[in-house]
């Protein structure tokens, strides 16, 4: 009897709610009742909310978390996002809900998801707005690159750093790095930024930049969705090339791959490459190995297997050359003279030449094969790690001839990227060499009888041993596209940058309503942020 008077009283409260919903949705919340959501939808502002297709806001490229918001707004306008918000934001003392701004959904570990909180859909707001003689575009947050490339091609131009993918988000890419082989030249994305328009934790639009509310701008950037969703980003440009001479060549020495890659990284811009990447080749065949790109293939004069290397691991150094076509006389004897001095297995340079919209979208043709053979829906425990220039020799004897054990279950890429091209101001965290170098173990996941070693245990247990080698032998490793679970971990990985990183939060996002699923600031006290910003 009394059950039913619960459920009776229970469901008086919430109709009560969703009339009070209708008029004053913040007096319902400080009835402080334990609100079901939906009966304070639709909230007094923003676009389209959706509450019940949810399914896809819950997953990502990942596919190891899914956890459906409660909604999903598709804004459709700037203003869409801030009353959204603000809203949010005015509940929080008495409803705690969270808000994740969603680019492309290509986060690992759920970094875009909000459990029973908002996803905003960044891709309902476009607009690509090219300044080809001013060099810069404004293009909203959740414009795709690849679009944002499209746009600016046209008029001749293009970014100047990119991601190897191109679908993939401008806000997602600059609230991490966003790298790639032009990064050691150009830095990373974050460092070919002039503007952002950021909408806060409180649900404040503004606009900054270094010189205009510059500790946001620096915050933002970098900042893992921590302090403000990027609506708008002024991306710097360059005249774009027409064509791409793109160069592979070999070494079964990680020594001298790794002196050549240093060498190339430290050369002025005049007399060295454009791209310059490299990877790890453990097991030298298949798709899933190599699956970046078709670069392998019959066509070449030369094919891997021929070079006798008896199982070893191997390295391949890429690179690339941009040129115009009237230019196209000069290539050959230029790439020549930028190879001349490089130590690879002679007889194993591989080229190949193409225009420069199909070098840039290369994994994206991979995409498409990996997709038709159902190999993308997979599970990705990637593990993309930043490691000390002085101790990638440790880490390569240890890892890749060692816990790797001859099996590649995905690309596994290792290429120098300078310090000096790191804006030292921004949230991102990389090690203290002057010379650091990104290794991404871009790995897919199958079930353990079709693909031995590959199963989803397998590599999770093989990453954990790497972060564990990592830390026991005191590599000064910092995880790209970081995941962590506890605040203590969080401390360690931002380092000297944390005292700065929670004042800041406790600026611009002082509910701790922003980017949930990147599993941050969970403490629902937020002892931390008040701790450290008394001021506030
Ligand atoms: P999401 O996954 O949607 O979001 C990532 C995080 O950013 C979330 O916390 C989200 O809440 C937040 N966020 C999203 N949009 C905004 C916004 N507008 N404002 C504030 N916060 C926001 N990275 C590289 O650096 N180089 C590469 O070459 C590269 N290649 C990749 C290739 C593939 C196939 C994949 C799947 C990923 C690759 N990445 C690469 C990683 C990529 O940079 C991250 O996945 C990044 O999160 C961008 O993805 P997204 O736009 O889908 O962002």
């Amino acid at each position: 009897m009394s059950n039913q008077v619960d459920v009776l009283n229970e469901g008086k409260s919430k109709l009560l709610l969703a009339k009070l919903s209708l008029q004053n949705n913040e007096v319902a919340a400080a009835m402080g009742l334990a609100l079901d959501l939906k009966l304070l939808w639709p909230p007094p502002c923003c676009g389209r909310i959706d509450t019940y297709n949810t399914h896809l806001a819950g997953s990502d490229f990942g596919n190891l978390k899914h956890f459906s918001p409660a909604a999903v707004l598709y804004p459709g306008s700037v203003r869409d996002i801030e009353n959204l918000v603000k809203w949010v934001y005015k509940l929080s003392p008495y409803y705690k809900l969270t808000v994740a701004a969603r680019g492309h959904g290509h986060s690992i570990h759920g970094q875009a998801q909000a459990p029973n909180g908002v996803v905003i859909d960044m891709g309902s707001l476009r607009g690509i707005d090219v300044h080809k003689h001013e060099l810069y575009a404004d293009v909203s947050g959740g414009e795709l690159w690849i679009d944002v490339l499209h746009a600016t091609l046209k008029e001749g131009v293009a970014p100047r750093s990119f991601t190897d993918y191109l679908y993939l988000s401008v806000g997602g890419t600059l609230s991490n790095a966003g790298i790639s082989g032009q990064a050691f030249q150009h830095g990373p994305q974050i460092s070919n930024v002039l503007q952002l328009d950021v909408v806060t934790g409180k649900g404040d639009l503004f606009n900054c930049s270094r010189e205009k509310n510059a500790e946001l701008f620096h915050a933002a950037l970098g900042g893992l969705g921590q302090f403000g969703i990027i609506t708008k980003a002024r991306i710097q440009l360059e005249p774009a090339p027409q064509r791409v001479r793109w160069i592979r060549v070999l070494y079964s020495d990680f020594e001298a791959f790794t002196r050549d890659q240093e060498y190339l990284i430290s050369q002025p811009k005049k007399s060295t490459f454009d791209y310059v990447e490299g990877f790890v080749i453990v097991n030298n065949e298949g798709l899933l190995s190599n699956w970046r790109s078709s670069f392998f293939s019959p066509q070449n004069p030369v094919k891997v297997s021929t070079l006798n290397t008896k199982g070893r691991v191997l390295y391949c150094l890429e690179m690339t050359k941009n040129y115009d076509e009237q230019y196209a006389f000069l290539v050959d004897e230029e790439v020549e003279a930028m190879l001349a001095p490089l130590n690879y297995i002679p007889a194993s340079v591989f080229t190949t030449d193409l225009g420069y919209l199909e070098f840039l979208d290369r994994v994206h043709t991979a995409e498409l094969k990996l997709r038709s053979k159902g190999m993308w829906d997979v599970p990705h425990p990637w593990l993309n790690l930043l490691i000390p220039r002085s101790k990638i020799a440790e880490f390569d004897s240890a890892v890749f001839k060692g816990i790797l054990r001859n099996i590649s279950s995905g690309p596994i890429l290792v290429y120098p990227l300078n310090r000096n091209r790191w804006d030292e101001r921004t949230s991102a965290v990389i090690p203290d060499d002057d010379i650091f170098y990104l290794v991404g173990l871009l790995r897919s996941a199958f079930h353990s009888s079709s693909s031995p070693g590959n199963s989803l245990d397998e590599l999770i247990d093989q990453n954990e041993r790497i972060l564990r080698f990592c830390r026991e032998s005191g590599i000064g490793e910092k995880q790209y596209l970081p995941h962590y679970t506890t605040e203590a971990d969080w401390k360690v990985h931002f380092g000297a940058k944390w005292p700065k990183f929670v004042q800041m939060k406790a600026l611009y996002d002082p509910s701790a309503i922003l980017s949930p699923g990147q599993q941050i600031f969970m403490d629902p006290d937020l002892s931390t942020l008040h701790y450290h910003s008394p001021e506030l």
